[in-house]
């Protein structure tokens, strides 16, 4: 008895409220039909009177206007003309994430609520059984950004409102700075300087200065490898990095915040004693010094240097930052946002370095879509830890296929204030520039011995 009161005691507060809210809904569910009562009941709160959107078809879309493989997902929905997009990208490996997008993703998603991105990226993450893996990771970025695409115009919000809101004006950001020697370099970081960069990257040719040394390999001259395998002398790479950076300084003076990349292309203890001698050149922070295979050496080079370091791109999952970030091990979360799997999983990584002051610094080449460069700065934009951004600038073919691509003022990126991510796609222009098959990431010492990246 006392039970039946107390539940008409709840309808009756129930449906108080639904008439001083005055609702359609409300109203529909104290005099509709049973029917419509139980669909009132099962209608989210949350959805304000909003109909219930639901995932009609998941999709990938490819296209490369630059060169570099970009994957994209398009999240079509119940509600006519919504839809989302998210980077995919897995730019050596597109073809296996398209796969994983049209035949699993698809399938996987259709049917369920737009709504719930935290569910849907749980149950996406698991549904494999065995997961990690970058094609999986990217496949399920592609499905998480659209979403929070999708949630952002829904709300009539950029993203970044969604995530709290704006810490800072704009996103500043990190140029990169190449030159096949530390003159030529010094001229372009100059010019990066002059057009109101703060911070720019310095590498001498590629990545351990591949293809600035002239000598002709051992492996090449012995037909070992196939053609285009690089060389890289990790000696010369060694002894040239810090005059560069001794060049660098004395032409652009100490303002100019230098970064640079090891691409973990040398030895672990030759990485620390490289690291060394670059203090007095005072770095902004140095990236990549061991490859994920190495991580136990961070200790090692703690103990031995205060350079800043960034570290993180390889990385699958996102518990693989949280003992050394923990530990206070490196002081820039390189994230690759597709890699990791999207917002979701990079912003839980964002809130953990604001407990131990390690700060983002988010991966940003030509191989992360404008798309994923957006989902980049409207993080960039709401966490307290910010610390700076790879820039990319993208040209005339890319800006036609990706309405809304962020542009640069005075060293900062911008984005639009539009819904969602605020970056489109246009299809018609997608479909002109095909993706390829190729990768070239095989480089090698001079007996042919593999470098890992
Ligand atoms: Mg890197």
């Amino acid at each position: 008895m006392k039970e039946k009161q107390a539940s008409s005691e709840i309808s009756r507060r129930e449906a108080m409220k639904l008439l001083t809210a005055g609702s359609a809904a409300g109203i529909i569910g104290l005099f509709g039909a049973p029917a419509a009562r139980a669909a009132t009941q099962t209608k989210p709160s949350y959805a304000k009177g909003m109909p219930p959107v639901k995932i009609k078809s998941v999709k990938a879309i490819a296209t490369a206007p630059e060169g570099s493989n970009l994957v994209l997902v398009k999240v079509d929905t119940t509600e006519p003309g919504l839809y989302g997009l998210g980077c995919a990208t897995f730019t050596q490996r597109a073809v296996a994430v398209i796969a994983a997008i049209d035949s699993y993703l698809n399938d996987f998603c259709a049917g369920k609520d737009v709504d719930n991105i935290e569910d849907m990226w749980q149950s996406a993450f698991v549904s494999s059984y065995w997961r990690n893996g970058p094609v999986l990771n990217n496949a399920l970025s592609g499905l998480d950004m659209a979403l929070w695409d999708i949630k952002g115009k829904r709300a009539g919000m950029p993203v970044y409102q969604l995530l709290g809101g704006k810490c800072r004006i704009a996103v500043d950001c990190y140029a990169h700075a190449s030159g096949p020697s530390p003159e030529a370099l010094a001229d372009r970081v100059q010019q990066f300087m002059d057009q109101g960069f703060r911070h720019v990257r310095i590498q001498q040719g590629g990545y351990g200065g591949v293809g600035t040394v002239k000598q002709q390999p051992d492996f090449k001259q012995a037909g070992f490898g196939r053609e285009q395998d690089q060389f890289m002398n990790q000696g010369t790479y060694l002894r040239n990095v810090p005059v560069m950076f001794d060049v660098v300084r004395k032409r652009c003076g100490e303002e100019v915040e230098l970064l640079h990349d090891i691409h973990e292309r040398v030895e672990p203890i030759d990485a620390i004693n490289l690291i060394k001698q670059l203090e007095q050149y005072h770095p902004y922070f140095i990236e990549d010094p061991f490859s994920p295979e190495n991580m136990k050496w961070f200790r090692h080079l703690r103990t031995h240097t205060t350079v800043p370091i960034a570290m993180g791109e390889l990385f699958n999952n996102y518990n693989e930052f949280r003992d050394y970030m923990v530990e206070q091990l490196f002081d820039y979360i390189r994230i690759h946002i597709s890699q990791i799997g999207g917002i979701t999983p990079a912003m839980k990584i964002a809130r953990l370095g604001e407990w131990f002051n390690i700060k983002t610094a988010w991966h940003g080449p030509g191989d992360v879509s404008p798309v994923g460069h957006a989902a980049n700065a409207h993080i960039d934009l709401a966490v307290w830890n910010f610390g700076i951004q790879e820039s990319h600038f993208w040209n005339e073919k890319a800006q036609a296929v990706f309405p809304g691509c962020q542009t640069y003022n005075n060293g900062y990126m911008y984005i639009n204030e539009a819904p969602g991510l605020g970056v489109d796609i246009n299809e018609k222009e997608a479909a002109k520039y095909p993706i390829g098959t190729r990768s070239n990431w095989t480089v090698r010492k001079s007996d042919g011995t593999i470098i890992r990246p």
